[in-house]
């Protein structure tokens, strides 16, 4: 296995560990599309592969822009598999609410991975910028 798929599933593991209700890790993925996501009817997370480059390029940057996104899909990942303890007065599949799912999976992130959505968003514009400077993105 590679670094960076280790360092994957290790995260995975440790915010399971972290998370109440929830047994195992989800299973994950490569994929070329171009985004991160997390597929209900798979029950895994997907990792745009152009990741794996960034790895090679910035091990650091990639690992901390990785904590982050992993944290975000996880909670998904547990809106699904856990059902809602936010709302659960209202007891509905939160993960068919974008903009709910998206507001508590965000919050859940930083609670994960200690990383808030502002950092995030500068790793990702770094992690763009890193594979652009080489290359690997048309502008
Ligand atoms: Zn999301």
């Amino acid at each position: 296995m590679e670094e960076v798929e280790a360092f994957i599933s290790e995260t995975l593991k440790a915010y399971t560990a972290m998370t109440l209700g929830v047994e195992k890790p989800p299973d994950w993925g490569w994929t070329s599309q171009w985004r991160i996501y997390y597929s209900p009817r798979e029950r895994k997370i997907y990792i745009h592969e152009l990741l794996k480059e960034a790895w090679k390029l910035d091990p650091e940057l990639t690992k901390r822009f990785l904590k982050y996104a992993l944290a975000h899909e996880f909670a998904h990942y547990v809106q699904h598999v856990r059902g809602v303890s936010v709302l659960e007065v209202v007891k509905v599949p939160i993960i068919e609410f974008p903009m709910l799912s998206e507001y508590l999976a965000r919050k859940k992130a930083t609670m994960l991975s200690g990383i808030t959505r502002v950092e995030a968003d500068a790793l990702e514009t770094e992690v763009l910028e890193l594979l652009a400077r080489h290359g690997y993105l048309i502008p």
